[in-house]
């Protein structure tokens, strides 16, 4: 007799909370710490191919050299290279749906960084939109001592 049942197979249902800590690592604790501090945006350039990674990283993707020295400050303007509208909620978000999540390739970078945008509703969202950061009034310490993105003026 065909049949989908098995009796071997069933779903636990659970619940966990999970507090952690993890290192942010010898160039992530710089970059947040300039960011807390002084608010400024690093990245780390590739001296052989250029190349600006923001958030930084130690080693180039590309030519796989150490670059974990090579600190160049970022404008804090940049530019909205893709996006997404959060509409569901889930207890470790930062802020409460909807809310606009963007790839935003700051000026003088080559990656994107993923950070949130405000000031417009999410029907006018568009890629290629000009943004600056907003920064947080009070630091946690955290990529979310940028608050927000907003469109430039
Ligand atoms: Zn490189």
């Amino acid at each position: 007799m065909p049949s989908n049942h098995r009796d071997d197979c069933f779903v636990v249902e659970g619940k966990l909370a999970l507090p952690y800590q993890y290192f942010a690592g010898r160039t992530g604790s710089r970059f947040l710490i300039k960011l807390r501090d002084e608010k400024k945006i690093m990245g780390l350039r590739c001296g052989q191919c250029q190349k600006v990674y923001v958030p930084p990283r130690s080693t180039c993707e590309r030519c796989l050299a150490d670059i974990s020295g090579q600190w160049v400050e970022l404008a804090d303007t940049g530019t909205v290279t893709g996006f997404t509208v959060v509409r569901y909620e889930e207890p470790y978000q930062p802020v409460p749906p909807p809310y606009i999540l963007a790839l935003i390739k700051l000026d003088g970078a080559d990656t994107p960084l993923t950070h949130i945008v405000r000031g417009l509703p999410p029907e006018q969202m568009k890629t290629g939109l000009r943004v600056r950061a907003v920064f947080a009034g009070k630091t946690t310490s955290t990529i979310m001592d940028i608050d927000h993105f907003r469109p430039e003026d």
